[in-house]
């Protein structure tokens, strides 16, 4: 078992997303099934998994985020919509 902080289960998280876009950069994915964000604990609108570290993302909106890392140290940012 590895250090996780508080968040156990992000792949079985995913599961219930839908997938959205998938490029060289991130994946991100809608909850449509309103799933709780496991950092806030509120519904949260999209996850957005980072494949490269030092990607930018060009966020339009001004968006609440909850950050958390997996265990390979990619970034999950968990977006709540302000
Ligand atoms: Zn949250």
């Amino acid at each position: 078992m590895g250090a996780t902080d508080d968040v156990e289960d992000l792949d079985e998280l995913v599961g219930y997303l839908t997938p959205r876009e998938d490029n060289e950069k991130i994946k991100s994915y809608q909850n449509t099934t309103a799933v709780a964000c496991p950092i806030c604990g509120d519904s949260f609108d999209d996850l957005v998994v980072c494949r490269a570290e030092e990607t930018q993302l060009e966020l339009s909106e001004a968006l609440d985020l909850c950050v958390t890392t997996d265990e390979a140290g990619r970034p999950f940012l968990f977006t709540h919509k302000a």
